[in-house]
């Protein structure tokens, strides 16, 4: 709550938020499902509506809190059945979320941040600069109006949205609780009820807030590599310098000892033409990932305005894909989905103005220092 009259937004709490929440009311406990399951179950904000609850606590529900969700200042639908929202936030900063869906899979891929500060050379997202984390609100209110934007909602009858990416703009463990937060509300049977198996934390690779994560929750793992040894990987993704890729796949062993189940890390790698898309980078990679339970996840870059990449071209993607399958890997390449819309990986921002001074806000890497908990400060 900010200021003296504010309401608390009661989105984006998870289930023990809100007991306390309910208790410091003089409410029990159960309240909190109850609610949930309006929320969550129904897409009811009103409160009014709440019919299971007296009507003296939905007016003492109306004095101090509410539920509210980000305005969608723009919403497309490409060909391909491919969504994206532009949704703005408070500040007057936006962020983008885009659905796509797959073979009776729906995904929706969620930002966590507003802008980037680790500014990967390859990444739009990271040109933009940083802005500010999320709250947990805000990462939730994507998956709500996501999950309301198909008509009647009613996750007891249909389920658009199965699988959830935390791979849009901003990197996830720089907002550490608010993420963990946002993905115990998504697991919660009473609230979206995602399977822990379809629900992956995707991170370029800050190995101490790795580390906490496995401690605190058991999401499915994506790593950002993008390239098979470190004086490349330093250059894509310059926070390789502090956290280099041997120490990353050692956190990914850690992360996958502390989950109760056999899962894979899923690899992201983007091939750019001529940088890091040849056969000995291949095989590199091959040589690189063979002890890690891993599937690899390759992207064709896709190019954006002054990006100074180019997409690979097919041969050389299957070429580099055939290495890996023939030593027995599951190597995917990402179908590019939602090109008419600019939803396609590393897209994000398109046509959002930047509101922010990059020069002002933008933190240089080397000035960047993560505590054990995830949190970064300059
Ligand atoms: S690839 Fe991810 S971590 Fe890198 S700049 Fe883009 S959003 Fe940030």
């Amino acid at each position: 709550m900010s200021g003296a009259n504010a309401k608390i937004n009661l989105l984006g709490m998870n289930r023990s938020d809100l007991e306390s929440f309910f208790e410091s009311l003089g409410e029990k406990k159960f309240r909190a499902t109850q609610l949930m399951k309006w929320m969550y179950h129904l897409g009811v904000s009103d409160f009014d509506l709440m019919t299971n609850m007296s009507k003296a606590l939905r007016e003492k529900l109306k004095e101090v809190a509410e539920v509210s969700v980000p305005e969608v200042i723009y919403e497309d639908i490409s060909a391909d059945g491919t969504r994206k929202w532009v949704m703005r936030l408070a500040g007057g900063n936006s962020i983008e979320t885009v659905y796509i869906p797959d073979n009776g899979r729906g995904t929706l891929c969620v930002s966590s941040q507003i802008g980037c500060s680790l500014d990967c050379s390859f990444c739009s997202t990271g040109k933009q600069g940083f802005n500010r984390n999320l709250n947990s609100a805000e990462i939730i209110g994507q998956l709500w109006i996501a999950a309301r934007s198909f008509g009647d909602y009613d996750l007891s009858k249909e389920r658009y949205v199965t699988n959830i990416v935390f791979m849009g703009m901003g990197e996830p463990l720089l907002n550490f609780d608010n993420v963990v937060r946002a993905c115990d509300v998504m697991m919660d049977d009473f609230g979206f009820g995602i399977s822990k198996r379809r629900l992956t934390v995707s991170t370029s690779g800050l190995v101490p807030a790795l580390d906490k994560l496995g401690d605190v929750t058991d999401v499915s793992l994506a790593i950002s590599l993008h390239a098979p040894n470190n004086p490349l990987r330093d250059v894509l993704v310059p926070v390789n310098k502090k956290y280099p890729i041997e120490e990353l796949l050692a956190a990914c062993h850690r992360y996958l000892s502390k989950l109760s189940d056999k899962r894979r890390i899923t690899v992201e790698y983007t091939l750019i033409a001529g940088v890091n898309d040849s056969e000995t980078h291949a095989g590199e990679l091959r040589d690189l990932l063979r002890d890690l339970p891993c599937k690899i996840n390759l992207i064709p870059f896709n190019p954006f305005p002054n990006s100074g990449y180019e997409r690979p071209s097919r041969n050389a993607t299957l070429r580099f894909q055939k290495i890996l399958s023939d030593a027995g890997y599951v190597a995917t390449v990402r179908t590019t989905r939602g090109d008419d819309i600019d939803a396609a990986c590393g897209q994000l921002v398109g046509r959002v103005e930047d509101r922010t001074r990059r020069s002002q806000k933008y933190i240089p890497l080397q000035n960047i220092n993560v505590s054990p908990d995830g949190r970064a400060s300059a």
